[in-house]
């Protein structure tokens, strides 16, 4: 009988892939390589919240007490303003427990921490996916470098823009969310000595700003989200220009505390937002889909990187269980199954986030805008936060060889 790992390539070394990399080496025992287009594993140079949901499953990775330590932990709850700085809410930061706290980290830093879970063999930079071919009873994957290799199973973890997942459902351009966003770092020690160290987002017609800190609170993250009907290709990399977005946010209508915040910034990128309509399906065969190449979402709840933190842990949950020569398309199935409708929820409720904070179509209302902001906390607590992805897959398991058991009683 064969009893070698199981050979899985992933396709994209980000945020994501990394992640699903050390899942499934530790949950799976899965023999695991990445392979990452960039000859460099980067980040931008912005912060990214980490969510209790998320934590929960860095928790069951043996991953979260070196994330937190290279984050920045935040003094309470983040707090929505008004355009002028009046505080509207305060918004659901630690799961129902108490035991999980949101925090952020600086993206570099995150991926530094991940990269020493993953032995340096197990990541081939330069290589871009060129194609993908099913077998039989594997994968080929050819590389735009020449190279060709086989895998029992691939993930494609390859962002909004996935080669792997066109391999598996009908090829679609992304949607243009109709806005922008200016994002980049700031020194702390440049900010008032009081300024508040926790997420702050100030609402406004059409756009918002958010900013938060990071790296042990050396580092302000910061956010400016505003419409453009010059819609930018997603990129890591567009250089902004530091005027526009502080003219953005000039006006005499804005709290003088941000636009001093913003003066104080010298640099900022740019980034096209878009999304795409949930999947009905994103596995076929011994391939299946992960982060952003399966549920493209809107930044508007802070859940992108969140959620591919839960796929990673399902996903080897699954895949730990495989078993005979369709065992891994079964695994897939059943990921896929467990997660299509949590992701498609995030995807709906960042789109709904988003007209809130910018106070748009429905909340153009402002005293409606405020009380679904305020009416929203709970929901993000228990819906959002108090999931554990990890405790669904096992009880999924465990349903269906209950079920089993009972079928050859
Ligand atoms: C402004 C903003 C703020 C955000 N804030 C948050 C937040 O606070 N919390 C949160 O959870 N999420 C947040 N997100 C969302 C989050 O950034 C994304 O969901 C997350 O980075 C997606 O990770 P990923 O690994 O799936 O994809 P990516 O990070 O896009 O990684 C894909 C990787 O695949 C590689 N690749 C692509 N094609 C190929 C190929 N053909 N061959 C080989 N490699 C390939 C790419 O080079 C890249 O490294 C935010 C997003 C934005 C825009």
């Amino acid at each position: 009988m064969d009893h070698r790992a199981t050979r899985v390539a992933i396709i994209g070394g980000g945020l994501g892939g990394l992640t699903a990399a050390i899942a499934l080496m530790k949950i799976a025992g899965a023999e695991v390589t990445v392979f990452e287009q960039a000859r460099k594993l980067a980040e931008v140079g912005a912060g990214v919240g980490i969510a209790p949901n998320g934590q929960r499953g860095l928790d069951r990775l043996g991953l979260l007490d070196e994330v937190k330590l290279a984050g920045a932990p935040w003094d309470g709850p983040g707090v929505n303003l008004s355009t002028d700085g009046r505080p509207v809410a305060e918004v659901a930061w630690s799961d129902s427990a108490g035991r999980y706290q949101s925090f952020g980290i600086h993206r570099a830093d995150f991926i530094d921490v991940l990269r020493r879970s993953i032995p340096s063999d197990a990541v081939r930079l330069g290589h871009r996916l060129a194609s993908i071919h099913a077998l039989d009873s594997s994968v080929r994957l050819e590389f735009e470098n020449g190279v060709n290799a086989e895998f029992d199973a691939v993930v494609g973890a390859d962002g909004v823009h996935s080669l792997v997942r066109d391999s598996i459902v009908q090829p679609s351009a992304p949607i243009y969310s109709g806005s922008i966003a200016y994002r980049g770092v700031l020194d702390a020690s440049l900010l008032p000595e009081d300024w508040p160290m926790r997420s702050q987002v100030w609402m406004g017609g059409g756009k918002h700003f958010m900013c938060y800190p990071l790296r042990q609170r050396k580092l302000f993250n910061y956010v400016g989200f505003v419409p453009s009907d010059r819609p930018l290709k997603e990129s890591w990399s567009a250089e902004g220009d530091v005027s526009e977005l502080a003219a953005e946010f000039g006006g005499e209508e804005w709290d003088p505390r941000l636009r001093e915040f913003i003066k104080l910034i010298d640099k900022t990128f740019w980034w096209g937002l878009y999304d795409r309509e949930p999947l009905a399906n994103w596995s076929r065969g011994r391939v299946t889909l992960l982060g952003d190449a399966a549920h493209t979402m809107l930044p508007y709840v802070g859940q992108g990187v969140n959620q591919a933190i839960e796929d990673s842990v399902s996903l080897a949950i699954f895949l730990r269980e495989a078993e005979g020569p369709e065992g891994i398309i079964d695994a897939f199935k059943r990921y896929t199954t467990a997660r299509l409708q949590r992701t498609a929820i995030m995807q709906a409720s960042s789109r709904r986030s988003g007209s809130q904070l910018d106070s748009q179509a429905e909340y153009e209302d402002i005293k409606k805008r405020d009380a679904d902001v305020r009416a929203g906390r709970d929901f993000r607590r228990s819906f959002f936060y108090d999931y554990d992805a990890a405790a669904v897959a096992e009880k999924t398991l465990m349903r269906s060889r209950n079920a089993r058991r009972a079928l050859f009683a």
